[in-house]
């Protein structure tokens, strides 16, 4: 067992011994090419990069389990975003496309911290684009993913290596589109090998890590079931109950890298989805100001920027590659 495996099984160091140990600051090094890569993709694309709220009167509730946190603010309880999805609907009213690395908040279920997938602190990398299709983001994202991959081999070669990263890992990714399966597809293949899924819900855990482990390269599943995610995702009109959103599944067990779709934009049917998902309308009171007025169609995803990491670097586990990292349950400084 080499120093990696020890540390990704006894959870994080203490900070001064995880900042100064080799591994953690060639992961960090590439998160840095990563963050860069990102931005420049992006900027070429023509996104504007848009810091977002971090404190909130709402957040995102469409988060798998985990607990949103409270602030007193000013005697009024505001959320920290879980995701900063409403604003970056909002923001569509400055600029069509935008994005903005934003921190992120979830107090998540105890069982999630034994994935080596689950942060309580973490980074998106939101994009949000104006009248674009979910086709369009898909390809997007795609080509974040691809570009970053081939920055850090070009430009974080000795980093890789010293994290025993084979750039051979990435030859599959470079040479082709990903390929998509749509949730109906992912659930009758995983009940075909044994692991129990529901068509009407999200793909548990298990599910997740068996599909991504058994891919050579990152794939798509689309048109996730109405039940498994927020009221933001825009239902389709061809095949109602369906959402025309994505996921983005990372190969080798890693799992989910991002999550995508088309927004609902009209309020009749965000009221109808808030409702259906058993939200408060009235919590929900500037964001519904907003829509009544008008904002655009809009689509877009979020990237999690450590689980981009650890992909692309091969840790055994995501706390590896954050520089202050926070583990379910575990209270750290
Ligand atoms: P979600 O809105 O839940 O799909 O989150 C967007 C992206 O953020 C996911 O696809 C993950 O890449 C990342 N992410 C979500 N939850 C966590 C977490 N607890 N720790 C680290 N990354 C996360
Ligand atoms: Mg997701």
């Amino acid at each position: 067992m080499n120093d990696a495996d020890t540390a990704a099984r006894s959870g994080p160091r203490a900070p001064r011994t995880h900042l100064t140990h080799p591994p953690t600051r060639a992961a960090l090094l590439i998160q840095h090419r990563v963050l860069t890569s990102v931005r420049a993709t992006l900027g070429r694309h023509g996104f504007v990069e848009l810091p977002l709220p971090l404190v909130g009167p709402v957040t995102d509730p469409g988060v798998r389990g985990a607990k949103q946190a409270d602030v007193d603010y000013y005697g009024t309880t505001y959320k920290i975003m879980t995701s900063a999805i409403l604003y970056k609907q909002a923001a569509m009213l400055a600029f069509d496309k935008i994005f903005c690395i934003a921190p992120n908040l979830r107090l998540e279920p105890l069982d999630t911290a034994v994935t080596g997938r689950h942060l309580v602190e973490f980074h998106q990398i939101d994009v949000e684009a104006a009248g674009a299709t979910r086709e369009e983001v898909m390809e997007l994202a795609q080509s974040l993913v691809t570009e970053a991959v081939i920055d850090v081999v070009r430009e974080a070669p000795d980093e890789l290596e010293r994290l025993g990263r084979d750039a051979g890992a990435f030859a599959e990714l470079l040479d082709k589109p990903f390929e998509r399966m749509s949730h109906a597809e992912a659930v009758t293949h995983l009940t075909a090998l044994g692991v129990r899924q529901s068509g009407t819900a999200e793909i548990t855990w298990e599910g997740e890590r068996v599909l991504s482990a058994k891919a050579g390269r990152p794939f798509f599943v689309t048109d996730y079931p109405k039940g498994s995610r927020g009221f933001y995702d825009r239902e389709s009109i061809d095949a109602p109950g369906t959402l025309r959103n994505f996921d983005l599944i990372a190969p080798e067990g890693f799992g989910e890298l991002a999550s995508g779709a088309e927004r609902e934009y009209e309020p009749g049917k965000i009221i109808e989805r808030m409702r259906e998902t058993g939200e408060n309308p009235a919590k929900y009171g500037w964001y519904l100001d907003l829509v009544r007025e008008g904002i655009h169609p809009s689509a877009g995803f979020g990237i999690g920027l450590e689980r981009l990491v650890r992909y692309v670097t091969g840790a055994d586990d995501v706390w590896e590659v954050c520089a202050f990292p926070k583990l379910p349950g575990m209270i750290t400084r």
